[in-house]
Order: structure tokens, then sequence, then C-alpha cells
């Protein structure tokens, strides 16, 4: 039987690393769950955003393989939009299965591997750039200049956010061009994502794929070791 990780400081198990466990997690607010060591230097962040004038805000943060899993059956049956490179949707019965998964895995993370299921991970936006009927998008354009959060997208290459222990896992300057789709707004705390990442391996994640109800199952398993490499092992 598995041990339930309720020790801050222990290893992360499968079922945390994977989205199958909450025990690490806290309530950040009403809505977001947070890994229980990433609240205080989250807080201490959005101090130090203030002072810029930036008020971060949580869009998302834990989120679990069950979630995961139906955003990703979702796209695999057509039901959810599945989008190309350049944000055009893509007609998914068109494709083969090792094309689908790949075409979702460009936009989506494969449940089990996204690094929201550690509560170490979160998507951010600034409260104060906008009014309280914007309605959030998450694409590069709202964080590059002329944007929204023009002015959060600049201080998130600032000296003072790099030294604050997070991080932009999908916007590093030396990122594969085959792998996730640039997010400037996902933040990662590198001292306790970085056991997550270490805990994750394609064996781990072949385990917890076979016995899941994941659409495209056995072709992402023959592809695993592909998949890992592009998709997952992408944080520098
Ligand atoms: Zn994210």
């Amino acid at each position: 039987m598995t041990q339930r990780n309720t020790n801050k400081a222990s290893t992360p198990d499968r079922e945390s690393v994977c989205g199958q466990d909450t025990a690490h997690l806290a309530p950040l607010a009403d809505t977001v769950m947070l890994h229980q060591l990433v609240i205080e230097p989250l807080q201490h962040l959005c101090a130090l955003a203030r002072e810029q004038g930036i008020e971060l805000a949580v869009a998302s943060g834990y989120r679990s393989f069950e979630r995961q899993l139906l955003i990703w059956n979702g796209k695999a049956s057509g039901q959810r939009p599945v989008f190309d490179s350049q944000g055009r949707p893509i007609d998914m019965n068109t494709l083969s299965d090792r094309d689908k998964v790949f075409a979702i895995l460009r936009w989506s993370a494969l449940p089990g591997a996204s690094r929201h299921h550690w509560g170490t991970d979160m998507d951010v936006w600034d409260r104060a750039a906008v009014g309280d009927d914007y309605r959030l998008e998450l694409v590069p354009g709202e964080y590059a200049p002329g944007g929204p959060f023009a002015r959060l997208g600049a201080w998130l290459d600032s000296p003072e956010f790099a030294a604050s222990g997070f991080y932009r896992p999908y916007f590093q300057p030396n990122r594969r061009d085959d792998g996730v789709a640039p997010e400037p707004w996902h933040l990662s705390y590198r001292p306790v994502a970085q056991q997550f990442e270490q805990c994750l391996s394609p064996a781990l994640l072949a385990g917890v794929i076979a016995g899941s109800e994941l659409s495209l199952k056995d072709t992402v398993l023959e592809h695993l070791d592909e998949i890992f490499a592009r998709f997952v092992r992408c944080s520098g």
C-alpha cells in the first residue's frame, strides 16, 4: 500500500507526482490549491510584484490527474478543439493516431505528466492591469510588449524575479521548438518542483497511464520515450 505523503518534506510518491494525491496541498484561495511549501514563497513573490504595481493573481494551480484526463479525452474525441502552432483549429478526423497525440501535446500536458499535478506550478496574470470584466485568454500576446500584461511579462524577465526561486519552465531561451508551446504565464517554484521532476520517469508514467482510461493509450505508450523527451523533460 502507498504511504500517504503527509510529511511536508518527504520525497514525493508516485501518486503525488502524477496528480492522484492531494495530501501535500493547501488552499491559496477558494478555487486554487498549491503545494503547502509553495504558499509562503508565493506570498513573498506577490509582495515583490506589488512594489512594481503588479497584482499577481493565480488563474490555475494544482490540477488532478482526473481533470487532465477529461481535457485530454475531450480533445482526442474532438469534443474540445485542438489547435495547431499558429492557433488554428485542427480537424482531428484527418490525423493518424500518432499525429493526434502530438497535436494535443503541443498545448495540453499528458495526464500524469502535467507540472500542475505537483502544486508547485501556476498560471499567473496581473489583476491591476485589467478591468474586472477582463476575460483572461492565456495567450503569449497578452504578456508581450503592447499586451495588457506587458509590465508583468517584463518583470518576469527581471533579475529580481530570477532570484525569487520561481522560474518559467515553458519560456526558457533554450527551449525546443518541437515541444510545449511557449507559456510566459506559467511559473514554477524550483526548490520543490525539482523534487517532483526527479521522481518522474517514463517508467513511472507508463505504469500510471496503463492503468488509466486514457484515449489513444496504446499510441501514447508506444511513443512514450519521445513524448517524455520533447514534452516532459523540457525545463531548464
Ligand atoms: Zn500552466
